[in-house]
């Protein structure tokens, strides 16, 4: 017996907080549209799609990372500070990486390219930094870009408190804002990053995911279903209109069709193309401007401060492996985004007698944008297939001329803020592996018009195929430095809404609310 409805009004691939955004915006603005998330993943929290870092056991939350990594399950994974000085070829927890195909004779490659299967995707594992693009990063064709980016804010849980009691935070913004304000306008000053986290009545940090992106208009949503292990294998295409969905139930092996009448391909940025692919929609851009965000780290010691007072330290969140970020935004001038964080642990050895004051360790990480390449892509194989049976990939990418001096800017810049906040910990930056930066963009990019150089246009929907949408950072067609989850969801938001006023239009016996928007 299949578990899946035979047809439904909207089919989601993939329950990371982009497919989440379409199911939420369609809850509250078509309750009555028929919508199947279908998840290649396991359930791995509770609500579905929560993030592991709010399960307080550390064996269960272990268990869920583990179950989050795909074929990768049981490798060897590498936490944040670990990887600092690592330089290993490891997965974070709750991801896995690409085993074949990262890395072309030649070239740079993406040695750490990684995905989680899970649901709730790589959303229940983030760090949940939600900067707004700024400069250049911002997608210049969409004049409601701001308002979406609020709803996109709303949607996530975006706010810019939840570490106000953490101690040292004020103080490493002075510090940073001292070394790097002066010049800058009052939106790229230092100031607090906006994370989707929230603080509980009772104190705890909770991290949003993808269930914090459905909330409870979709969980209470009769028409809503979503359906774990289940790998979309192809879009049915029918005379350039998607029309549904082939998936196979991975708990018994079966393979079905569920009709649809719009489909939303929301399966990160290397799974999403791999669909349409595999599905024979494959737009010359398709898979190409891959952009992925070099990165360099280093470390620091506030040394001249004090032990804060333990209810202090009891209220910034001890049990967190961080407790304060700051954001030094990107410019076009200073092209590097940067996110600072206070660590609980430091990224390089300590002497044994040298204890730790909590929060006066800080990790610096600047992200930089990428100088766009047509030739840096993923492509797939006609023959050869993935852990899923999915066409294999193979990357293809390398670093211009442009990002190395980019990095050598990010790497002596690193150094003036690490000097700034205090002293710095180790003898030099490290600039971490290519892929690392876990935000790869563009290969399904949006563009204003079908010039042959991007797959969907300004509301998300693939050129020349009706009803295909796509959703995830590789529908951003700039070179953003910034964590780009915020603006793959406002993204989200624009497409969710013309398919909400798309079913009003179209309309069926079920549906009669609403009015076409578009
Ligand atoms: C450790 C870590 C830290 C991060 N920190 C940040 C941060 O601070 N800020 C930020 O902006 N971003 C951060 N990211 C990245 C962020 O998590 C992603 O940008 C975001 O999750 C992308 O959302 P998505 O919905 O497009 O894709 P995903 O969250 O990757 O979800 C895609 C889902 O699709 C499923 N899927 C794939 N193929 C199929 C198929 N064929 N059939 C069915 N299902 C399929 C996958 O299993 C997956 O669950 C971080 C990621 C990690 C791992």
């Amino acid at each position: 017996m299949s578990r899946y409805p035979s047809s439904v009004d909207v089919a989601i691939v993939g329950s990371g907080p982009t497919g989440a955004a379409y199911a939420r915006i369609l809850s509250e603005e078509a309750p009555e549209a028929s919508i199947a998330m279908f998840e290649v993943g396991p359930t791995v929290s509770d609500p579905p799609g929560a993030h592991v870092k709010n399960i307080e056991d550390a064996d269960r939350r272990a268990e869920a990372q583990r179950r989050s990594e795909g074929p990768g399950a049981g490798a060897a994974t590498v936490n944040n500070p670990g990887a600092v000085t690592s330089g290993m070829r490891r997965a974070r927890p709750g991801t896995y990486l690409l085993l074949e195909g990262y890395q072309a004779e030649g070239e740079d490659g993406l040695p750490v390219v990684a995905f989680s299967s899970n649901v709730g995707g790589m959303a229940a594992h983030w760090t949940a930094a939600c900067p707004r693009p700024g400069g250049s990063e911002r997608i210049t064709f969409l004049p409601d870009m701001d308002e979406l980016l609020d709803e996109a804010d709303r949607l996530l849980g975006v706010t810019t408190d939840a570490f106000d009691s953490a101690p040292f935070t004020a103080l490493v913004r002075e510090r940073l804002a001292a070394a790097v304000d002066e010049g800058r306008v009052d939106q790229t000053k230092v100031q607090r990053m906006p994370l989707a986290v929230h603080r509980r009545d009772d104190g705890r940090l909770v991290w949003s995911g993808s269930d914090v992106v459905l909330g409870d208009v979709t969980r209470a949503n009769a028409n809503f279903s979503l359906f774990d292990e289940s790998l979309v294998t192809r879009v049915i295409v029918v005379e350039g209109r998607a029309t549904g969905v082939a998936v196979r139930d991975l708990r018994t092996g079966a393979a079905y069709e569920v009709a649809a009448r719009f489909v939303v391909v929301a399966a990160d940025a290397l799974r999403t193309p791999q669909v349409l692919w595999a599905s024979g929609v494959r737009p010359p851009a398709l898979g190409r401007m891959l952009n992925d965000q070099a990165q360099v780290v280093y470390a620091a010691r506030l040394r001249d401060v004090e032990p804060p007072a333990q209810d202090q330290v009891a209220a910034s969140g001890a049990l967190t492996e961080q407790s304060g970020v700051s954001w030094v935004p990107f410019t076009d001038d200073v092209p590097f985004h940067g996110q600072i964080m206070q660590l609980d642990a430091s990224p390089v050895p300590l002497a044994d007698d040298d204890p730790v004051i909590p929060g006066s360790i800080v990790g610096l990480g600047l992200f930089c944008a990428k100088d766009l390449q047509w030739d840096d892509r993923v492509e797939f194989s006609e023959d050869d297939q993935d852990f899923y049976g999915m066409p294999a990939m193979r990357i293809h990418y390398t670093l211009t001329e442009r990002d190395h001096a980019v990095l050598d800017r990010a790497r002596a810049q690193i150094v003036e803020l690490a000097k700034a906040v205090g002293e710095p910990l180790g003898d030099r930056p490290f600039t971490m592996p290519l892929g690392a930066s876990l935000h790869y963009q563009g290969t399904t990019r949006m563009g204003a018009a079908d010039d042959g150089r991007s797959v969907c246009g300004p509301d998300s929907e693939v050129w020349g195929v009706a009803g295909l949408y796509v959703a995830g950072n590789n529908v951003i067609p700039t070179a953003t430095a910034c964590n780009p989850t915020l603006t793959s969801v406002a993204l989200a938001v624009r497409g969710a809404r013309r398919i909400a006023g798309e079913l009003a239009y179209v309309g069926n016996r079920h549906y009669t609310a609403g009015t076409r928007t578009k």
